[in-house]
């Protein structure tokens, strides 16, 4: 991994492009992860790289969601792969999910460098290897799944995702979380709950939420998720955005050196 110094104003940043360059070196990340990564770098300089209230909300809906579900199911990409792996293992262990390797570009290679890379994590399980189901309206390749996994979900969490597959995943009846920087894509607007919030930060705190909410009772959780809007959420985010643009806009950004 090229030597990226602490001191770089960006270093975070700069810490997880590596990430993804390294995951698509090994075989794990596809080319146009690449992009992807490229495109939510770009939203995430719009909230101001951190998360925001309307996506903690969102989180919390997510995990009280994954915590009643009877067939939880959490996807990995190659992206996902390459800048989450261990969060992507605690997350499904403390809400007692299963993990299914699901990739938009599949092939059998990097399915299994996948699996290689929970596993080395800490995953015991890991589905998708050898998918005998077909989400129905997608093409073969794009719509394999796991009868174990994503086929029988009654919950699943597909972070970083295509419009097109969230949206046949919801006709299938599945209640679909995503995590997805950009609040205008068609997977942010088609999924049941959309955290607007990089991975990289989404994930550590949906575990230290799943730790706390585990504790709370079904109807509480219940509760939890009677009361949320996606429709609202997304919304706010969009507003959140415009206040901040205003703000800086205003405040005259080539001033500051840091930006919140
Ligand atoms: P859609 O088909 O949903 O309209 P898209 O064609 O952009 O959108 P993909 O490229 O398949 O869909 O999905 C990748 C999505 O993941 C992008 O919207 C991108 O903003 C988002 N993304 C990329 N990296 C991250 C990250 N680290 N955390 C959260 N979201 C991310
Ligand atoms: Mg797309």
């Amino acid at each position: 991994m090229a030597n990226i110094p602490k001191s770089h104003p960006r270093y975070w940043s700069l810490l997880y492009r590596e990430k993804i360059i390294e995951g698509m070196e090994k075989g794990i990340t596809a080319k146009a992860g690449l992009i992807a990564h490229g495109r939510g770098e770009a939203f995430d300089y719009l909230i101001g790289e951190k998360t925001i209230p309307p996506a903690e909300e969102a989180m919390k809906v997510a995990v009280a969601k994954l915590l009643l579900a009877k067939h939880p199911v959490i996807s990995v990409n190659g992206n996902v792969a390459a800048l989450v792996p261990k969060e992507t293992v605690e997350l499904a262990n403390v809400v007692g999910a299963k993990l299914e390797v699901n990739l938009f570009y599949r092939t059998e290679e990097r399915v299994r460098k996948i699996a290689e890379v929970l596993r080395e994590a800490g995953a015991k399980e890991v589905l998708g290897l050898k998918p005998t189901k077909r989400i129905p309206g997608l093409e073969s390749e794009r719509g394999k799944v796991d009868e174990e996994g994503i086929w029988k979900a009654d919950v699943v969490l597909v972070p970083l995702e295509d419009g097109d597959r969230t949206e046949a995943l919801v006709r299938m009846g599945k209640f679909v979380i995503t995590v997805d920087l950009n609040p205008l894509s068609r997977s942010a607007r088609m999924a049941h709950v959309t955290i607007v919030d990089n991975i990289i930060r989404a994930y550590p705190k949906m575990i230290e939420l799943a730790k706390e909410m585990k504790r709370l009772s079904r109807e509480k959780l219940e509760e939890i998720v009677k009361m949320y809007d996606n429709n609202r959420i997304l919304s706010e985010v969009l507003l959140y955005i415009r206040d901040r643009l205003t703000r800086l806009a205003e405040e005259g950004i080539w001033k500051r050196k840091e930006l919140s």
